[in-house]
């Protein structure tokens, strides 16, 4: 009997989620870490929420939608950690579907034996070794936040490194240790995405200083902003 994924969550079409790829999104229940920042409390205990789908219902919606969508993102919360992905991944991809992860990493083991039925990866590089646990709220996350950045980028699957930049949680000195970190790896692009607050009143982390990203640049980097 395969593991059966524990979904949070699901998105039928989505054109924002993979560059370039017209996708559906499932975003798999519970991360163990605790980031400031994320967008996604609700997903973050592994109990299923009230009314969320089943993943054998997702899976009939999937095999109507062959040759209208290109591919199936699993999200989160934290795929990685849920016994189920490796099985979810087989599934989708037995119906044809190119197959995306979002992954922070967690759950190394996981995410190894995942990689080569995964056709591109989005990975949360929360920061170099320095901060990690600062941004996440977990002490000990860093080991497996780095080593997933080494394995993904050893793997030949095409991945855009995104972290989201947050002035409260990462100085100039955790910017240049993360674009040190991103060029130690073997990599050349890196996404940086502002932190957005939406309460008391909507507004975005500043900008690092311009010398730094240009420092950043000097290690042969490219910073991409979304
Ligand atoms: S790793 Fe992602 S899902 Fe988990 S707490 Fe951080 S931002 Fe939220």
């Amino acid at each position: 009997m395969p593991e059966v994924l524990q979904v949070g969550g699901f998105e039928p079409f989505s054109t924002t989620d993979w560059p370039g790829k017209l996708c559906a999104v499932v975003f798999v229940q519970g991360c163990p870490w605790r980031c400031g920042y994320c967008h996604n409390p609700g997903l973050q205990p592994r109990q299923r929420p009230h009314g969320a789908p089943h993943w054998s219902d997702i899976l009939t919606f999937l095999a109507h939608r062959r040759g209208l969508l290109d591919g199936v993102v699993f999200s989160g919360g934290e795929p990685t950690i849920d016994p189920g992905l490796p099985d979810a991944i087989a599934q989708v991809r037995a119906l044809g579907f190119q197959v995306g992860l979002h992954t922070a990493g967690v759950h190394t083991r996981r995410l190894v034996s995942v990689l080569p039925q995964v056709d591109w990866i989005g990975l949360d590089l929360k920061a170099g070794e320095a901060a990690h646990d600062r941004v996440t709220g977990v002490p000990g996350s860093a080991k497996a936040g780095l080593e997933a950045l080494a394995l993904v980028a050893g793997s030949g699957v095409e991945v855009e490194v995104r972290t989201t930049f947050d002035s409260e949680l990462l100085d100039d000195s955790d910017l240049m240790e993360l674009a040190r970190t991103v060029r130690d790896a073997g990599l050349q692009q890196w996404t940086l995405q502002r932190r957005r607050w939406l309460a008391p009143e909507p507004r975005m982390a500043p900008l690092p200083p311009p010398r730094l990203l240009d420092e950043a640049r000097q290690l042969g980097i490219q910073i991409h902003w979304r």
